[in-house]
């Protein structure tokens, strides 16, 4: 789904991202059937879109929260990434689902999903908000996407400007 195409302010309203989460979860739902997913919450900003996700499941699951930290400032990750929060439980021979709230280099999620395959789940996939295909330097196969979006630099639903407007029950990119 592709939103704000043009130069405008990207707005997802909180209808829109509650309507999406529920095809999303509606597509979870029929592909591990009777398989148990395990979702793993990439903090911080992912934190309202797992809950919204796993909340919308409604099928036998398990969570579990993982944090990682790329150098460089708020806007600009440096290519370095490195675990700040572990996991808490095992995945081998999980099926994983990687939450996270927008892939926008692709660094982040490369280095998450080098991480985890090397701890054997039985099979890997990334469920993403947002996507900002125009920046993206390592390809990630998405197989959950929420919203694509322009370059812009976007907060609110779990996403930060300078830490605060994480709690905005939607996305905006007023600037
Ligand atoms: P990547 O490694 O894909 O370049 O960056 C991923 C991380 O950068 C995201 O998980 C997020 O924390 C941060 N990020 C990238 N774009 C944005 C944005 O537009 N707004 C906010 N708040 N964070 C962003």
């Amino acid at each position: 789904m592709t939103l704000a195409p043009g130069n405008g302010p990207v707005q997802i309203t909180q209808e829109q991202l509650q309507a999406r989460i529920q095809e999303i979860a509606a597509r979870i739902r029929e592909d591990y059937r009777g398989l148990e997913p395990h979702l793993i919450c990439v903090l911080n900003g992912a934190f309202m879109f797992h809950t919204d996700l796993v909340r919308a499941l409604n099928m036998p699951c398990t969570i579990d929260f993982l944090q990682a930290s790329s150098y460089g400032n708020a806007k600009q990750s440096s290519g370095e990434v490195r675990i700040v929060k572990d996991l808490q439980f095992p995945i081998s021979d999980r099926h994983v689902v990687l939450v996270e709230d927008i892939v926008d280099t692709g660094i982040t999620m490369n280095y998450l999903l080098h991480y985890l395959e090397g701890r054997g789940p039985r099979s890997l996939k990334i469920a993403a908000l947002l996507s900002k295909p125009s920046r993206r330097k390592v390809e990630i196969p998405v197989e959950y996407l929420g919203f694509t979006i322009p370059d812009a630099f976007v907060y609110g639903y779990g996403l930060d400007r300078a830490q605060f407007d994480r709690n905005l029950p939607f996305i905006t990119s007023q600037e």
